[in-house]
């Protein structure tokens, strides 16, 4: 009998490299769970880690604060999301020099959802940028910034076909994109399948899969219903019958995640990007399973 082929998960250390993303903490208590977090991840020596910026720019203050503060207090290097929404261009253009003199030098650049919700049309602000594109092209005007977009590996709810959305992502390349961060997903084929399109229309940047922990089942349900991220039957009926019972929930978590990145090592995928909800242990254990082990420097995180 001849012997299966090894797979590269089990195959023993690989280069792989891992992005965190964070949300801006609205309360002290917040700060401080988002503080553990970085705290007890940090160690792993992400690529990036990345800061969100809140629906219409609600949170424009909190995410520059975040990012001038992990600039400030340790050595990794923080991405700040901006999106066009609800404000001029000279605002966004403000708060794109305001990163670069806190230290700054990596932007994740969005359009962002309507001012009406999901589902609603896009109306650009009269004076503002209309779409990723423009944004990405008025944050090259400025200075020189790492600038990375986003990616629908299901395609984006308000375009018509993948081949659009493949053609805005190449539209945002061409603007001066460097790297893509996809929408999570469950289906690994939904993602494989997707750069396997990219690379054949020639887009060669890289792709990082977006990975999200599914610590409340409904709550991510929900969140996929609206973003285009479909839930599969089969996930359903892993979570089916946990609401109460947290403790067995976390557990399925680890192993539906644990599940989804090693199939995606054994694809050949060395690159991660983790939605953390501010929270690091499930994370954390991902990533010792990927093989990353803890390094810690002396005097800074
Ligand atoms: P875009 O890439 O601008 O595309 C939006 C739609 O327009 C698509 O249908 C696309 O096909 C079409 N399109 C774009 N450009 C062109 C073009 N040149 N020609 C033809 N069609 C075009 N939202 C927040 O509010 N804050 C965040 O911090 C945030 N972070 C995110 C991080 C990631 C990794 C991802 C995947 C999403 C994030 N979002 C965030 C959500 C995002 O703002 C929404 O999905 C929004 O609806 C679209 O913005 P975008 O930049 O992703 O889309």
């Amino acid at each position: 009998m001849s012997a299966k082929p090894l797979r590269l998960s089990r195959a023993g250390p690989k280069p792989v490299r891992v992005s965190f993303e964070f949300f801006p903490p609205k309360t002290p208590d917040m700060e401080a769970t988002l503080w553990e977090a970085i705290n007890r991840l940090a160690p792993l020596q992400p690529n990036f880690v990345s800061v969100t910026y809140g629906a219409g720019g609600s949170t424009r203050e909190r995410t520059h604060n975040t990012v001038a503060r992990i600039v400030k207090e340790t050595s990794i290097k923080p991405a700040a999301h901006l999106t066009c929404v609800a404000a001029a261009r000279e605002e966004v253009d403000e708060v794109v020099r305001h990163y670069w003199q806190a230290g700054v030098r990596h932007i994740v650049a969005l359009r962002g959802d309507p001012s009406g919700g999901l589902g609603t049309q896009f109306e650009p602000h009269p004076g503002g940028y209309a779409s990723s594109t423009e944004l990405i092209k008025g944050i090259r005007k400025i200075t020189d910034f790492e600038i990375s977009v986003s990616a629908y590996p299901e395609k984006h709810p308000e375009s018509r076909s993948l081949e659009q959305d493949l053609d805005a992502l190449k539209a945002k390349i061409d603007a001066g994109a460097t790297r893509a961060i996809t929408q999570f997903f469950f289906e690994n084929d939904h993602y494989l399948r997707f750069v396997e399109r990219a690379r054949a229309c020639g887009i060669t940047i890289p792709i990082l899969p977006g990975i999200v922990p599914v610590l409340n089942f409904n709550q991510t349900a929900k969140f996929a219903h609206q973003a285009g991220a479909s839930v599969p039957h089969w996930l359903a009926e892993r979570f089916a019958g946990l609401d109460q019972d947290m403790t067995t929930r976390r557990l399925i978590a680890a192993a539906v995640a644990a599940e989804q990145v090693l199939d995606l090592v054994d694809h050949g995928v060395e690159d991660f990007h983790f939605y953390t909800m501010n929270r690091a242990d499930l994370v954390y254990a991902i990533c010792h399973l990927l093989g990353l082990r803890p390094h810690l420097q002396a005097g800074r995180l």
